[in-house]
């Protein structure tokens, strides 16, 4: 591998400029170029491609975002889109690319490792939802931005005695919502991977817990719940209890990358230089049982993942 592609796509996620910057400057050290790819497949597509030295990643790391920006495309999706992408990898000298992305973009991967393109992907989504990887680039940050921003709802709703919906992130994957559940001490977590739908329940939760003196009675739901103002107006009818929702939205997507963000995106980023030098292609980088890891695409596409049914258990209980 002599030139290094690097492009970041679907939903972004804190911690891509680490891994970015990991690439460029692995690759810089190990003699190979590096061309960045901007608005991901869609910049493939439009031959929107920049070369980037040691400096291009300067003062980055701590950055949210990425600075490659991202986006979504359609016409990746078509045989024509990705053969039309790999000849312009060929026409710019890139024989190695890097996506960082969720699920989509791994498949966008794939296409193109198919297509004779060596091809790494980073796993980068908020959500934690990749099934062969305990370690996503972005949740870190996301989870924590969410339970600080809740923190800040549970006083407020401690002082008017009020019940309060929080909706955070995470279509249809929990985690962030159980993290927070159990960060914050909430009395109902909502999630689409276990949530029966049955309101009654949390109703009865409610009024039980105001009968043993509770001041607040925090809900989180994961965005996949449903509409959590119509929640709140329900809720309040049937308990009297005042119940307000806040959605927290996309200020989970930005700010700083935690430290833990940056370092293991920064190792990921370097593993994908090493395995393109390594001859690697079609590989997903993944971390498990506390090390870094690399699986082929098409096994990790087929890997699935539960909600950590433990933590779970034991977030009902601490919620007594
Ligand atoms: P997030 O989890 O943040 O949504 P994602 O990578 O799963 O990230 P998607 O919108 O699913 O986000 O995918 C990103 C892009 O990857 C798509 O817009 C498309 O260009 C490409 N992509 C997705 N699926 C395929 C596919 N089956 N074949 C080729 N390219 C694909």
């Amino acid at each position: 591998i002599n030139t290094i592609g690097i492009l970041t796509s679907g939903g972004d996620a804190p911690g891509m400029n680490a891994a970015i910057r990991a690439v460029v400057r692995t690759a810089l050290a190990a003699g190979k170029k590096v061309k960045g790819i901007r608005r991901g497949y869609s910049g493939l597509l439009e031959e929107d491609i920049i070369d980037m030295d040691a400096k291009s990643v300067a003062d980055i790391i701590s950055r949210g975002g990425t600075v490659l920006y991202t986006a979504r495309c359609a016409e990746f999706r078509t045989e024509e889109g990705q053969r039309k992408g790999a000849e312009i990898c060929k026409k710019h000298g890139i024989d190695g690319v890097v996506v960082i992305g969720g699920d989509g973009s791994f498949q966008g991967a794939k296409k193109l490792a198919n297509l004779g393109i060596n091809t790494i992907a980073l796993p980068g989504t908020i959500d934690l939802d990749i099934a062969c990887t305990d370690y996503t680039i972005g949740f870190d940050t996301a989870v924590n931005t969410a339970m600080e921003a809740i923190d800040k709802v549970r006083d407020t709703s401690t002082s008017h005695e009020r019940c309060s919906i929080i909706e955070v992130m995470g279509r249809n994957a929990g985690y962030i919502a159980l993290w927070c559940g159990i960060a914050n001490g909430a009395e109902d977590i909502l999630i689409t991977e276990r949530y029966d739908h049955n309101e009654n329940r949390i109703i009865n939760n409610i009024i039980e817990k105001r009968k043993v003196g509770k001041k607040h009675h925090i809900i989180i739901n994961a965005e996949g719940i449903g509409d959590s103002y119509a929640m709140a107006k329900r809720i309040e009818a049937a308990t009297g209890m005042e119940t307000r929702a806040t959605i927290i939205g996309h200020i989970q997507r930005g700010g700083s990358p935690t430290c833990k963000d940056r370092v293991y995106a920064s190792a990921m980023g370097a593993k994908a230089v090493d395995l393109l030098s390594a001859g690697a292609t079609n590989r997903v980088v993944g971390y498990r049982n506390g090390e870094f890891v690399d699986y082929d695409i098409d096994e990790a596409l087929n890997m699935t993942k539960d909600i950590d049914q433990y933590l779970f258990d034991i977030s009902k209980k601490l919620s007594r």
